[in-house]
């Protein structure tokens, strides 16, 4: 399997986007992106060139779509037809999942809560949901210098609160992008763990993404391993089979700070890298990039999910910098 940087969220023409196909694939791939996912609005026309432009530039691309509906924007990756939006009410989005899902895709909640109209009709999340193992992943971070965001910041907790009740939810980020101009701020990337092979690339996509191989970042890669009794289980993964009696699991975290090297700057700095859990924070440790594996041993009991974040400064802000996906306990 390989790491691959992604971009899950733009647009064409083709919607309200600035830029064709061929333009924003060439955009990404000199940002030092690997895959984007086009998701225009209610429409799928634009990905009508997609080999070709995949052969000119090298770029993978994933088909999407976002379901624009008045009461949420919803991204989706995977499917085959149109989902309507016309007659779509605030009860109507387990209809919607379950579209998307019968065609074999992915569905999550872009920005939720990006304020709405009359700034951005629909943008605010306002669907009811009542069974939210159904949301397959939620974009946590929305457009540039995504993490000082409040309104992503609440993105993150309501992430949180859903692993917290068990739901095994994947996090992502999205640039929302339209137009080639540069960002002048810290652009976060989704890095997707795909396998290699044959299967059409939106294919592998999909099953990394539903698996949870989702590493998110303004720069380097954090990894996570976790060691129980012998067995190493990597982000995404579900250590089962725990009876209470295990010894103490062995985590590893890792960054890798070789990727995208050239396309952003941290100052150099000790970081915050944090274990967190459902119990909230099991270790933190002040690092320098040498430092790098960490290594810590916990104890299993009573845990659901762990993850590992990155915090320090950039731009002159602290914030958060890089999280994974969560490795699951059961
Ligand atoms: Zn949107
Ligand atoms: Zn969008």
């Amino acid at each position: 399997m390989t790491w691959l940087a992604c971009e899950l969220h733009t647009h064409t023409f083709h919607s309200d986007g600035r830029q064709s196909l061929a333009e924003l694939a060439r955009g990404a791939k000199s940002l030092g992106f690997d895959c984007i996912a086009l998701t225009d609005h209610n429409t799928m026309a634009g990905l009508v060139h997609t080999e070709q432009v995949e052969r000119e530039t090298g770029l993978l691309i994933i088909s999407g779509m976002e379901w624009t509906t008045f009461f949420g924007h919803m991204v989706t990756i995977g499917i085959k037809d149109n989902l309507d939006w016309r007659k779509v009410g605030p009860g109507d989005i387990h209809a919607g999942l379950a579209q998307v899902h019968k065609q074999g895709g992915l569905a999550g909640m872009a920005h939720p809560f990006r304020p709405g109209s009359p700034m951005c009709t629909g943008c605010y999340w306002e669907f009811e949901i009542s069974d939210w193992s159904e949301i397959d992943y939620i974009e946590v971070w929305s457009t540039t210098f995504a993490p000082v965001k409040k309104n992503n910041i609440r993105a993150y907790r309501l992430w949180t609160d859903k692993l917290n009740e068990g739901f095994r939810i994947a996090a992502t980020s999205g640039r929302d992008w339209h137009i080639q101009e540069p960002a002048g701020e810290p652009l976060s990337v989704t890095y997707l763990q795909v396998e290699e092979g044959e299967a059409p690339f939106t294919e592998r996509a999909i099953e990394a993404l539903s698996s949870g191989r989702v590493s998110v970042t303004l720069g380097p890669r954090l990894d996570l391993e976790v060691n129980v009794n012998g067995k190493v289980h990597q982000i995404g993964d579900v250590v089962s089979g725990l009876d209470g009696t295990e010894p103490l699991a062995a985590i590893q975290i890792q960054a890798d700070f070789t990727v995208r090297h050239e396309h952003w700057h941290l100052p150099e700095q000790t970081f915050t890298i944090s274990l967190k859990s459902n119990s909230g924070v099991l270790s933190e440790f002040a690092a320098l990039p040498d430092d790098l594996p960490l290594h810590t041993e916990i104890s299993v009991q009573g845990l659901l999910w762990i993850r590992a974040e990155m915090w320090g400064v950039i731009q002159g802000v602290r914030t958060l910098i890089a999280f994974t996906n969560a490795v699951y306990f059961e």
